[in-house]
């Protein structure tokens, strides 16, 4: 399995319903701990041959209530699209949590 990039984009966390710039873990099939914006074109250090078009997960914790929830991550031509929130459960439920 490769390891994951970091993309960086605005969203609304589907849990508390908070919009701003959220960090995001990436999982391109390419995923060499790379840094990405919106709209950036894929970098692609291993001998996998890339899609030009498919759909990556992301995963994020939402800095603003500590919950955490998936992201579809659209390629298009090789190049990061678009990100829509994804219906896959996150995993932390709890909504006493407080440490
Ligand atoms: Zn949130």
């Amino acid at each position: 399995m490769a390891s994951y990039d970091f993309l960086t984009a605005y969203c609304t966390c589907p849990r508390c319903r908070t919009s701003g710039t959220f960090e995001i873990e990436a999982f391109f099939p390419s995923g060499g701990l790379f840094e990405y914006n919106l709209g950036d074109e894929l970098i692609n250090q291993t001998k996998i041959k890339l899609k030009e078009n498919f759909i990556a997960e992301g995963y994020t914790i939402c800095p603003y209530c500590d919950k955490d929830f998936f992201i579809n991550i659209q390629v298009r031509n090789k190049t990061i699209y678009a990100i829509n929130i994804s219906d896959k459960k996150g995993y932390i439920d709890n909504p006493a949590k407080k440490h």
